[in-house]
């Protein structure tokens, strides 16, 4: 996408395409100098949703949400507490609260004319992302990425049994996107016990460090089925 600037200076206003593909565009004239009407006309719309969610959470009825999950959807990060923890078994609705709370934050930057920087992984794909950082050799720098994006979302904690890397990268991303108050997303089956047992025997020491970790610093969520 090209980045128009308004006869002003200021960037041009962004938008989507209302023909169902969420496509981003940039309009030539910034939010204050635009004719509404012309950008009505050219079929676009404000953006609400990230042309990279999957498809199936975009019809997310909310309120079909379990409640908890429901109250959680407000969420933004709060000084010390920039994290929010999803707790809970299957069916509850963790990912698409997650989704939903995507979607607001994005709907905001969009009206600023931003795009919301975020990444939304899977414990697989994080798992994925490391190992390929160390066939690399850039390890280092996976690892820096992870820590140093603005907005990470951690899908389905604790899935898989974590290896003795996965449980130290994790604690260290953890750790450190804490302590730069950087906002992030974890939605796990698991509650603090139950979780350090995902940890190998031999970690149990960085389980509960971790678990600590998300206690202080992230606003946690729980609900049941
Ligand atoms: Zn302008």
């Amino acid at each position: 996408m090209s980045d128009i600037a308004c006869h002003c200076g200021r960037r041009g206003a962004l938008f989507a395409k209302n023909d169902g593909s969420l496509k981003l565009v940039r309009w030539h004239h910034c939010r204050e100098h635009l004719d509404k009407e012309r950008v009505a006309l050219a079929g676009l719309v404000d953006s609400t949703i990230p042309p990279s969610m999957p498809e199936i959470f975009r019809d997310t009825d909310v309120t079909r949400l379990h409640p908890n999950i429901q109250k959680a959807l407000d969420w933004k990060p709060q000084g010390d507490v920039s994290g929010l923890l999803l707790h809970g078994t299957t069916g509850i609705g963790k990912t698409r609260g997650i989704w939903a709370i995507i979607c607001r934050l994005w709907a905001e930057e969009a009206l600023k004319d931003k795009q919301l920087n975020f990444q939304f992984l899977t414990m697989r794909k994080l798992e994925t992302t490391i190992e390929s950082g160390f066939k690399d050799q850039k390890h280092g720098t996976a690892i820096d990425q992870l820590i140093s994006l603005p907005f990470l979302i951690l899908d389905d904690f604790g899935k898989e049994r974590l290896t003795q890397r996965m449980a130290s990268d994790l604690f260290a991303i953890i750790d450190e996107r804490s302590t730069a108050r950087r906002a992030t997303i974890i939605s796990t089956n698991f509650n603090g016990s139950t979780l350090l047992e995902r940890f190998d025997p031999r970690d149990k020491e960085t389980g509960v460090a971790l678990i600590r970790r998300l206690k202080d610093y992230y606003r946690m969520v729980g609900a049941g089925a």
